[in-house]
C-alpha cells in the first residue's frame, strides 16, 4: 500500500502540520467522496422514488444502486436487505424500539457485552427497563479479550437478544462476532451487531456471522456524516415495526387506512439523505479499490509499531491485548490526566481523543475514568505514530 499517494487524494491531509488520529471518532474524507457530493448538488439534485422525469429517475437509480453496493460490500444476500439510515446509533434505536420493544418480555434477558459502546447499551437499557428483562454483561479477560467460557454461560434459552459490537472502539478488540452469533441462534435468540468500527477497518461477511440487525455509520468509513446503515434479514425486519410513516413509503392511502411500500422502502419514510448515499458509495468504491484486508492488515500492524514502542515506557500503560487485533490504541501516561495529556498534545497538533470515548462502563471495568485514545486508519503513516511517542516523552519529562 502506497501510504504517501493514499495521502494525497486526502485534501486535509494536505495540512503536514497535523497527525489525525482520531479515526474512530470520524474518518477524513478523499477528494473522489467530496466530489461525488459536490456533483449530487451541482448537477444531480432531484428527489428519489417518485418523479417520472428522466433526471430524477437517474438519481433514483443512483441512490438505489449505492444500497446494492452496501449489500455487495458486506456480502447481503440482497440489496433489500439495507435499510438507509442517519448512522449506527439510529440504526440500533430503532431495532431497540420498534423490534425489541415488541418482541422482548417480562424474565427474558438481553446479553450485551462490557466492551458496548453507548449506542449498543442504552437502548437496550431501556428496552429491558420498560419491559421488565434483565441485562446481562459478557465480561473481559484480563487482556481486554471477550471472556468466550462467560459469554457460554451467559446465553441460554432465556436470552432472546444478543447484541454485540464486533470491533471495540476503546481497545480495538475484534469480539468473536461468529462464535457468539451461533450461540445466539442455538439458543433461539436474536443476533445484533455493532459493526460501527468493523466495517470501515475489517472486510465484513454476514454470510460468515448471521447477524439478524447489523448497524453502521458512513461517517467512519470514508463516507458523510448523517448517512448509517442497518442491515437486516428478510425474516427480522418483517418483525419489526415501521418507525416512521408518511410520504414515500405507501402504497395507497384512503382517509381511514394505507398500505405500505415492500422491505426496505416502507422502513426510508421522507425524502432521505440523497446527497449521503450517494457519498457513501464513492466511499465504498475508495475502499474496495484500496481491499479490505489490505485495510486491516495495514492499520493492525501500525497500531502494533505504537503499541509496541508505548509500553516499552515504564510511564505509560497500554490497555487490551498485546497482539493488536485493529488500529486503535487506548493508553496513559501514569499521574497525568488524559485530558490534560490531550490537551498538550493538541498544542503539538496532534489529534487523538480522551475520555471514556462513550463506552463508560468499559473504561470503568479497565480501572480508570478516561483513556488517551490514537485511532489509526489506512493513511496514517509511521511519522504520525513517531511524533506522538516523542510527544509522550517529552510530556512526561515536563510533567511527572
Ligand atoms: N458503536 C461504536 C462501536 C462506535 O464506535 C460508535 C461511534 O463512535 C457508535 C456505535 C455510534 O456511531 P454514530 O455516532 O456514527 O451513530
Amino acid at each position: 500500500m502506497n501510504v504517501e499517494r493514499i495521502r494525497k487524494d486526502f485534501p486535509i491531509l494536505q495540512n503536514r502540520w497535523m497527525a489525525y488520529l482520531d479515526n474512530a471518532a470520524t474518518s477524513q474524507k478523499p477528494r473522489l467522496v467530496i466530489d461525488a457530493i459536490n456533483h449530487f448538488y451541482q448537477y444531480q439534485n432531484f428527489n428519489v422514488h417518485r418523479s417520472v422525469y428522466t433526471p430524477a429517475q437517474q438519481t433514483t437509480d443512483a441512490y438505489e444502486n449505492v444500497r446494492q453496493k452496501v449489500a455487495d460490500f458486506i456480502h447481503a444476500d440482497r440489496a433489500q436487505d439495507i435499510i438507509f439510515t442517519r448512522g449506527t446509533t439510529e440504526s440500533l434505536n430503532m431495532v431497540a424500539s420498534d423490534f425489541a420493544m415488541q418482541h422482548v418480555h417480562h424474565g427474558d434477558e438481553i446479553v450485551v457485552s462490557i466492551t458496548e459502546h453507548h449506542s449498543n447499551l442504552l437502548p437496550w437499557m431501556r428496552v429491558a427497563k420498560a419491559n421488565g428483562a434483565k441485562l446481562k454483561y459478557i465480561p473481559i479477560l484480563d487482556d481486554g479479550c471477550l471472556d468466550l467460557d462467560a459469554a457460554k454461560k451467559l446465553i441460554t434459552s432465556k436470552t432472546k437478544i444478543v447484541a454485540l459490537t464486533a470491533v471495540s472502539n476503546v481497545l480495538g478488540t475484534i469480539n468473536p462476532i461468529e462464535i457468539i452469533g451461533k450461540l445466539a441462534h442455538q439458543n433461539g435468540a436474536m443476533y445484533v451487531v455493532d459493526a460501527a468500527q468493523a466495517a470501515p477497518s475489517i472486510p465484513l461477511d454476514v454470510q460468515k456471522f448471521h447477524p439478524d440487525f447489523m448497524a453502521f455509520s458512513g461517517h467512519k468509513m470514508l463516507g458523510p456524516t448523517g448517512i448509517g446503515v442497518l442491515y437486516g434479514t428478510q425474516h427480522a425486519l418483517k418483525q419489526m415495526q415501521l418507525p416512521e410513516l408518511g410520504g414515500e413509503m405507501i402504497e395507497d392511502v384512503s382517509t381511514t387506512d394505507f398500505s405500505t411500500k415492500p422491505i426496505p422502502w416502507c422502513f426510508e419514510a421522507g425524502t432521505p439523505n440523497i446527497a449521503g448515499v450517494i457519498g457513501l458509495g464513492a466511499a465504498i468504491d475508495y475502499l474496495n479499490q484500496i481491499g479490505m484486508d489490505q485495510i486491516e492488515k495495514y492499520c493492525r500492524n501500525l497500531a502494533q509499531y505504537l503499541a509496541d514502542q508505548l509500553r516499552k515506557d515504564k510511564h505509560v500503560i497500554v490497555y487490551g491485548p498485546k497482539r493488536r487485533q485493529s488500529g486503535i490504541v487506548s493508553f496513559n501516561i501514569r499521574g497525568l490526566h488524559a485530558h490534560d495529556a490531550a490537551t498538550f498534545l493538541d498544542l503539538q497538533h496532534i489529534y487523538v481523543r480522551a475520555g471514556h470515548h462513550c463506552a463508560e462502563p468499559l473504561v470503568h471495568c479497565l480501572g480508570t475514568e478516561a483513556t488517551l485514545r490514537a485511532s489509526l486508519y489506512f493513511y496514517n503513516n509511521r511519522n504520525e505514530c513517531d511524533r506522538l511517542i516523542s510527544s509522550v516523552k517529552k510530556m512526561e519529562m515536563f510533567f511527572c
